[in-house]
């Protein structure tokens, strides 16, 4: 069994009782196994990193699914990765990090 009783938080080092860490942020459940994050900094995460879903307007918090987008100048837009949001136009799909994508997959094969 995997001994979870010294994790820590990379953000701030606070102890971390047990994984994932589960917020909700606007509406959005979170769940967060990797990196290793609390409560709190996840939330303060969410707060700073969250990107607006090009299709709802939504927003969709870091560490999560994304689809990603081309727009005509060249710049990433992110919808949400659900049937109501993702279309058939996604090129590339990915997880949300800090500011930017990790975990960055493309999908279209030619
Ligand atoms: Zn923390
Ligand atoms: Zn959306």
């Amino acid at each position: 069994m995997e001994n979870q009783s010294d994790l820590c938080c990379q953000e701030c080092g606070t102890k971390v009782d047990r994984l994932p860490t589960l917020v909700e942020y606007e509406g959005q459940e979170i769940f967060l196994f990797d990196p290793v994050i609390c409560k709190n900094c996840l939330l303060d995460l969410c707060n700073r990193f969250s990107v607006r879903c090009e299709n709802c307007g939504g927003s969709i918090p870091p560490y999560s699914q994304v689809g990603v987008l081309k727009a005509d100048n060249g710049q990433r837009e992110f919808v949400h990765m659900n049937t109501a949001c993702s279309t058939v136009g996604n090129a590339f799909y990915g997880y949300l990090g800090k500011g930017n994508l990790h975990h960055f997959v493309e999908i279209e094969a030619c």
